[in-house]
């Protein structure tokens, strides 16, 4: 029930699709990979899943196979009109619509869905956080994307890769990468390997700061990560704020955990 690479091709060129790289059009043609999504997501019957950017539907017939029911949004029409032929009689309900622009409290009806997807690449930082702040419907993520991505997720300190996105998984969720993609398994073959991460929302996040001011001084502090904090955020932390944190002037935003992080914030809103 799987799609394999001879199918793919041969649903492309009927519908006279030709993948885009401007939407991160790379299908899996490996049903065992998409099997092995499915088993890594621990989907089955009874369960909600949000699978975002579909494509011709791989992941989705993997899914639909595991009895789980699917919600899948997919922004190209064209693809939509590939995608219903393909999951027709499943249990599959398409949205057509751009993931980035959706009202998600519409669309998910209960707080216990897992997103379990291929993202599409291009959007799948700002996708993956967005989720994270604004939609806590969604208890679980397990989505490929590319390598150097999953490496920026779930990073921590002194980590080359550590940066916002880190510390905005380390607020909302435990993350860990849980497997590697090599490029063979897509079609059009991208440049670059890709991975899976798997990201458990936490019931609360582990600190008690003001989340908003917390991430201004995370944006600021890694928009000039190599320098010291007392000059990446003198804007925005005074040295008796630096004071009360605990946290050194000296310090670096990439040495920097979410205690910290916190410590500065509260230090900065006056509630150390
Ligand atoms: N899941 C399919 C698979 O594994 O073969 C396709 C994955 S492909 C990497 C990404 C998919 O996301 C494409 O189908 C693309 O059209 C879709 N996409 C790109 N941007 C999107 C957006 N903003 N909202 C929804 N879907 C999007």
């Amino acid at each position: 029930m799987t799609l394999t690479r001879t199918e793919v091709r041969e649903l492309l060129d009927r519908h006279g699709i030709r993948p885009k790289r401007s939407l991160g059009q790379n299908f899996v043609v490996e049903p065992n990979t998409v099997r092995r999504i499915v088993e890594l997501a621990a989907v089955g019957p009874g369960d909600r899943v949000l699978e975002i950017g579909p494509g011709v539907g791989s992941l989705t017939l993997a899914l639909a196979e595991a009895g789980v029911a699917v919600t899948a949004v997919e922004i190209d029409d064209a693809l939509v009109g590939v995608l219903a032929e393909t999951t027709a009689g499943h249990d599959v309900v398409i949205v057509h619509a751009d993931a980035m622009a959706v009202d998600w409290s519409d669309l998910l009806d209960n707080d216990q869905w897992t997103l379990v997807a291929n993202l599409p690449y291009n959007v799948s930082v700002p996708l993956v956080c967005d989720l994270l702040d604004g939609v806590p419907a969604i208890r679980r993520m397990v989505v490929m994307v590319q390598k150097e991505v999953a490496e920026r997720l779930v990073a921590g300190p002194g980590d080359g890769a550590y940066g916002l996105p880190s510390v905005k998984v380390a607020y909302h969720a435990v993350g860990r990468m849980v497997g590697r993609v090599p490029p063979s398994v897509f079609l059009p073959r991208p440049r670059v390997d890709s991975a899976l991460v798997e990201l458990v929302r936490r019931e609360a996040p582990t600190v008690d700061a003001d989340s908003e001011v917390l991430f201004d001084l995370v944006r600021a502090g890694f928009r000039q990560r190599r320098k010291m904090l007392r000059r990446s955020l003198a804007s925005l932390v005074d040295e008796a704020a630096f004071a009360a944190s605990g946290v050194a002037p000296t310090a670096r935003a990439e040495e920097l955990g979410l205690d910290e992080w916190a410590a500065l914030t509260a230090a900065v809103t006056g509630e150390s």
